[in-house]
């Protein structure tokens, strides 16, 4: 397996709207999807910056994922994902060399993508996801 490229990097934030604005306003970026992704009770906004996007999330409640990330951590940068060919295989062939996973299996993303994490513990802090289409 090697990653071609990095997909997306995923930053949490408290405020959506607001932040879409810095993104556009200040950098000159431009929001181009809006998406809320129930199961994961966020709210994402995406902008590309070459081949890599930038994605916002913003959580729909406390107690999802990315509502607890804030609590524990403040807003700032969340994951990182490496785009790969298959992430199915992708997650069983870090697994069998020995990394944690949080998705034994790929499941769907935002934007349509097959995603699936591995787990901070087992990637020197930083979660980490891969994707493929
Ligand atoms: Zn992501």
């Amino acid at each position: 397996m090697k990653p071609s490229h990095i997909e997306h990097i995923g930053i949490a934030v408290k405020n959506l709207e607001e932040t879409i604005k810095y993104y556009q306003d200040v950098l000159g970026l431009e929001c181009y999807s809006v998406e809320e992704v129930a199961d994961q009770k966020v709210k994402t906004a995406f902008f590309m910056v070459g081949q890599t996007k930038i994605e916002l999330l913003e959580s729909t409640s406390p107690d999802g994922p990315i509502g607890k990330f804030i609590e524990a951590k403040g807003e700032g940068i969340h994951h990182i994902a490496f785009a790969v060919e298959d992430v199915n295989s992708a997650l069983s062939e870090v697994a069998a060399k020995g990394v944690r996973l949080v998705d034994a299996q790929g499941r769907k993303g935002a934007e349509g993508l097959n995603i699936g994490f591995l787990h901070p513990k087992s990637t020197f802090g930083v979660l980490t996801e891969f994707c493929s289409k």
